[in-house]
Formats: C-alpha cells, sequence, structure tokens
C-alpha cells in the first residue's frame, strides 16, 4: 500500500472506532468497571485483542448468532474460535446438561465409553482418554511419547500454535534458525532447547529436525490454521509420515481446528496414519473437554510401561478431567449436532462463503486470496495461497485487520479477533454468508476508492 492508501485507511479505521464506542455504551461500561477486579479488565487476555478498544459483552447466544448487551445482533463467524463450531447453545448439548445428576465424581460414566466409541469410529484410532482443553491433550500426548521412545525433545511447524504447550512456542529467524517466540512469558527454560523447528511444506527442513533421532514425537496440524490456513502440498502428507517411521519419531495430529474438514478431521477426510490424534474445544458443544486417541501399537508401548505412573502424580492428569458434564455434552454434540449431514451444510455454506470473498476480491482487483477448509476460511493479505508458514506470516497487516474487523463488526458480522478466520456452523444461515459478502464489499469499496 502507498502512503496515502495508508493515511486513508488511518482516516477510516479513525471513523470506525468513533462508531464501535458510540454504538457499545454498555460493553464500554462494564468493561471500565471491570477493570477495578480483572486484571487487564479482561475475564481472559485473549479478549482484550478484539478490535475497538473493549470488548463486546455477551448478552445471549444462540446458533450463529449473538446478541451483545447494548442489544446490537451478530452474524457470528468467529463461535469462539472454533469452540462453538456446533452453534452456540445446540439444543441437545443444552438438554444433556440439563439432565445431568453429579458433575464431576472422578467415576467413568457410561457416556465416555460411548465418545471413545464414536472417536474410533470418526478418526480411526481405537483408545482414548480425555483432558478438559486441546492444551492438556497436546500436554499429555508430549509426555507420553517421550517416554515410550525416551527421546528428550519434540518437534513443531513454524508458525504453529497448539495451545499454551510450553515446547511449542518456537519460530524460525530469517536464517532459519530457531528462537522463541517474540514476548514469551515466562519459559521454563530457552524452548529451542527442546524443540526443533521445522517450516511447513519442506521436506528437508523436517528431515534435518528428525535426523538426529532424538525427537520424540512431531506436534502437527494437518493444514496449519493459527498463520493464516496453510494447506499441504499433495503428497506431503505422506512423506511426513515416512519421514517419522523413518526417523522413529511418533506423529501426533493436532485435529482441533482441522476438524472443521469433516466428521473425522484431516485424519479421516485425507486418509492420515498418526501414531495420535488430540482434538478439544468443539466437540463438548462449548462445554469443555479435550480428547487424545491413539493406535493399538502405540497404547500398547503406553501399557508396557512399567515405570511410567499414570494413575497418580506421574503428570498426566486433571482432577476434572473426565468430567460426567463433559462427556454428556460431548456424546450430545458429536451423536445429534456435529453429524455427518451438518458438515455437508457447513461446508456448502462455506463454499458460498468463499465465492462471495472471490467476487468482491475481483471486482476491486485487491491482491488478496481465501484459503478453506471444510467448514472454515480465512482472508488473506497476499495474492498468492501461503505455502510455509514463514509466508503466511509476511503477509500480515494488523491494520487492514482492524479496519476490516472493526467495519465488519460495526455492521453486524464477526469474525476470528486473531485473524481472518470465518467457520461455519449447522446453524449459519445463507442470509448471514450473504450479509459478510455484502459488508466485506462495501468495507474493500472504501478502501479502494
Ligand atoms: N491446538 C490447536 C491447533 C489450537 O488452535 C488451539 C487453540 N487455538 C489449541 C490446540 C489449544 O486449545 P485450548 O486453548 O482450548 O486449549
Amino acid at each position: 500500500m502507498t502512503t496515502a492508501q495508508r493515511e486513508q485507511l488511518a482516516g477510516l479505521i479513525a471513523r470506525e472506532r468513533e462508531t464501535y464506542e458510540r454504538e457499545h455504551p454498555r460493553s464500554r461500561e462494564l468493561h471500565s468497571e471491570a477493570r477495578g477486579s480483572l486484571l487487564g479488565g479482561v475475564p481472559m487476555s485473549w479478549m482484550a485483542m478484539w478490535v475497538g478498544g473493549f470488548p463486546l459483552y455477551q448478552q445471549r447466544a444462540h446458533g450463529s448468532t449473538i446478541v451483545d448487551v447494548d442489544g446490537n445482533e451478530y452474524a457470528d463467524f468467529c463461535l469462539g474460535d472454533t469452540g462453538a463450531m456446533a452453534g452456540h447453545s445446540p439444543a441437545p448439548t443444552m438438554r444433556a446438561i440439563g439432565q445431568i445428576e453429579g458433575i464431576t465424581t472422578m467415576l467413568p460414566t457410561e457416556d465416555a465409553a460411548w465418545v471413545g466409541a464414536e472417536l474410533a469410529r470418526r478418526f480411526g484410532l481405537p483408545y482414548w482418554q480425555f483432558a478438559l482443553t486441546a492444551t492438556d491433550a497436546n500436554r499429555w500426548m508430549i509426555r507420553m511419547c517421550r517416554h515410550v521412545t525416551g527421546r528428550p525433545r519434540i518437534a513443531v511447524f513454524n508458525w504453529c500454535y497448539h495451545g499454551s504447550v510450553d515446547e511449542s512456542f518456537v519460530v524460525l529467524d530469517e536464517q532459519g534458525l530457531a528462537r522463541a517466540r517474540a514476548g514469551l512469558v515466562g519459559p521454563p527454560l530457552d524452548p529451542t532447547e527442546t524443540t526443533r523447528v521445522a517450516e511447513f511444506n519442506e521436506l528437508g527442513s523436517l528431515e534435518r529436525a528428525l535426523e538426529d533421532e532424538d525427537v520424540a514425537c512431531l506436534l502437527m496440524e494437518p493444514a496449519l490454521t493459527n498463520i493464516g490456513i496453510v494447506l499441504p502440498e499433495p503428497g506431503y502428507m505422506d512423506s511426513v509420515r515416512e519421514l517419522c517411521t523413518q526417523y522413529g519419531t511418533l506423529l501426533i495430529i493436532d485435529e482441533t481446528h482441522t476438524l472443521s474438514t469433516g466428521p473425522g478431521g484431516c485424519t479421516a477426510a485425507w486418509g492420515l496414519e498418526p501414531d495420535a490424534v488430540t482434538l478439544g474445544k468443539s466437540i463438548g458443544g462449548g462445554v469443555p473437554i479435550g480428547t487424545y486417541g491413539v493406535t493399538s501399537e502405540l497404547a500398547e508401548r503406553i501399557a508396557a510401561q512399567a515405570d511410567a505412573d499414570y494413575e497418580d502424580t506421574g503428570g498426566v492428569g486433571g482432577t476434572l478431567a473426565g468430567n460426567a458434564l463433559s462427556l454428556a455434552a460431548t456424546r450430545a454434540t458429536l451423536g445429534e449436532v456435529l453429524t455427518d449431514s451438518a458438515f455437508a451444510r457447513m461446508i456448502a455454506l462455506r463454499e458460498r462463503f468463499v465465492d462471495g470473498v472471490e467476487a468482491v476480491i475481483a471486482e476491486h482487483r485487491v491482491p488478496w486470496t481465501i484459503v478453506s477448509l471444510g467448514a472454515r476460511c480465512e482472508y488473506r493479505f497476499t495474492p498468492e495461497r501461503p505455502r510455509t508458514g514463514a509466508e503466511s506470516a509476511a503477509a500480515d497487516d494488523p491494520e487492514l485487520e482492524e479496519y476490516l474487523h472493526l467495519y465488519l463488526m460495526n455492521r453486524g458480522v464477526l469474525i476470528t479477533p486473531f485473524h481472518n478466520m470465518a467457520l461455519m456452523c449447522p446453524a449459519t444461515t445463507e442470509e448471514q454468508v450473504d450479509r459478510h459478502t455484502e459488508v466485506f464489499g462495501a468495507a474493500v469499496a472504501e478502501l479502494a476508492a
């Protein structure tokens, strides 16, 4: 963008900020009150990342719609950054929650085995356990992999995100060397000591990460989704599997976001063969749950570790993990909400969304692109689809993002605050998708004017 265009953009952002302030007086009031009791004025630091200077306060959320405390209504394509992929307050999940008799007892319920069998059916891995978050599922799986392989390190991809997992906060610098992510809070030690970093879609880079045979596991998303969406090139995932096998590294596929691809995530849709799958966020319909599943072979290796204390204080476990509430909610959500037919609908809506965005991009000749993964998609400020995490990171444009997010929010459309992700849920409507197209088109038209 030219300096003049940047100045124009700054003017538009200032105008949109004023509108935002004017139309959300109650949210602003509640936020300033909360500053007296909440660290940083928010219940969770991420909530400070919404544009506009203060977050919207939620009044209620049903299906694909959120209403804020000022009575404004939003078509919600953020969906709790995937936590609400089943839609907000889905009726079967709410019913199951209402019928619960005893939330957490440290005893199993029938629902747990039902959910395990359903995940086995969907992902093709036979054995499952539960955590409360995807972060914990990843943390515990990494520990198990280190224990069974006797290897100290893990590997991840450049610009990955897998939750607040200590080992994962590493990126490659311009020389291709691993370094801790900027702003990393209180790492126990420099994560470059625990972790090798490879560039996504670059096989040589992955081979260099694994060839010393000291890497217990590769933790990866089958498509990067936390730095825009970066899809694997044809055959890449097969080669990743082969390299992991060749160097004795266990392959953990994190399907937390990529579940958007279909009922069994990319693992089922693309016929992947991981040693373990982790996921969380959406499967409980918004009720906290994380899960990890393993192959029979890995299950046997875990069981054979007589020196590993899985039952007590060996480092894998959480008091509330596997609780009755999480599993009842997950059974209802998987059984009745995030079904095969729901995915088919969500994916068709995402196609409509992408068609709309592509038409706007073409009409105004902006050098942007949109990448899809099942029910989710994301626009990126670069004319070509990024091939690697580094390429995608280079396309970041915080000002453009702020403008688009504010413009959309001021006109009743929400997308994910950290990036430009839009996700469809079973309740999303064609009208909501078209509303996005219309407002996105107007935002781009003002920019291009
Ligand atoms: N894995 C992936 C791929 C994620 O994107 C995230 C969160 N965005 C997580 C794990 C962690 O999820 P949570 O914060 O719910 O633990």
